[in-house]
């Protein structure tokens, strides 16, 4: 199993909004992983994976719309007829990443969460930017360390 040997922080620092934070995490200091986000879920914090909006075609012109346009970016006709419907039906978003197993998922979203906690920390007291910080929790939140 990897290492995620570093972790960066963007704090959105909107209260209104459910987006906390934008992270980019890395891998055995050899990849990177951009747009992970941290979401607060009704005060629970979740980790969602790079994902991309599900493009559609324009019947008329072809033309990439996002799924939920109602009108053509590109010629303005009605987008009511989705011709992706059938591939992905009912679905606006899919995973760019994604942990195959629970406990890589566990791994990724307790270094992700970890850092947003010290970021957050380090944010009120010293309002320092994000930078590439050490990632992996030293008390874990309920998670194993590597194992190698
Ligand atoms: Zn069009």
């Amino acid at each position: 199993m990897f290492e995620i040997t570093g972790v960066k922080m963007d704090l959105c620092n909107d209260p209104a909004s459910k987006l906390l934070a934008y992270a980019d995490i890395e891998l055995d200091n050899c990849l990177v992983i951009h747009g992970l986000r941290i979401i607060n879920n009704s005060g629970e914090l979740y980790v969602a994976m790079p994902s991309r909006r599900i493009t559609d075609h324009c019947f008329r012109c072809r033309g990439k719309n996002a799924r939920v346009a109602r009108w053509c970016n590109w010629c303005g006709a009605d987008m009511g007829t989705h011709d992706n419907e059938q591939e992905m039906p009912g679905r606006l978003f899919f995973d760019v990443v994604h942990p195959i197993n629970s406990d890589c998922r566990s791994r990724i979203c307790g270094a992700v969460l970890a850092a947003y906690k010290r970021e957050v920390d380090a944010s009120h007291s010293s309002g320092a930017p994000g930078e590439l910080l050490p990632s992996w929790p030293s008390a874990g939140a309920g998670l194993r360390p590597a194992s190698g």
